[in-house]
Formats: structure tokens, sequence, C-alpha cells
């Protein structure tokens, strides 16, 4: 029996040698900015499902937010 797409049925092995069945809730991970901890797109689906490319973003400095990527570049260009 199929409960939901996001609860899958696991095999467990107890200590005492009984293979029971046990309900495993899918968790999925924010991908948060490396600088102010804000919640990057396509965070809310399971990074394990998504290719490469679609994990992060394409623009410098992947792992930051738009925000803090602006403030970065403009304190790079005044050096
Ligand atoms: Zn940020």
């Amino acid at each position: 029996m199929r409960l939901s797409k996001s609860i899958k049925i696991v095999q467990r092995k107890t200590p005492g040698g009984r293979t029971v069945e046990h309900l495993k809730k899918e968790r999925f991970s924010y991908t948060l900015c490396r600088n102010c901890g804000a919640k990057l797109n396509k965070s809310r689906l399971n990074p394990k499902k998504l290719s490469k490319v679609e994990r992060r973003s394409e623009r410098p400095f992947s792992d930051l937010c738009p925000r803090c990527m602006k403030k970065v570049l403009k304190e790079m260009v005044r050096k």
C-alpha cells in the first residue's frame, strides 16, 4: 500500500531479529545563504532529486542570496 509520495516504507531489523516496516518521511533541507542565512530558491525540493545545475544558482557566488551577492560585488569593485 502506498500512502503518499513523500512517505516511504523501509524495512528495519529490530534487536530481537524481527524485520518490521517503518514509515519514513522524506526530509528537505533548505539551502541557506552563507552570509545572512536567507533561504535560497529551489530549496524546498529534495536536493537529491535535482540535477547539479538545479541545486544552485548559476550566477557568481551561488552560495549567497542576491542581496548579499550585490554587496560583495560592490565591495570588490570599490577596492
Ligand atoms: Zn544573504
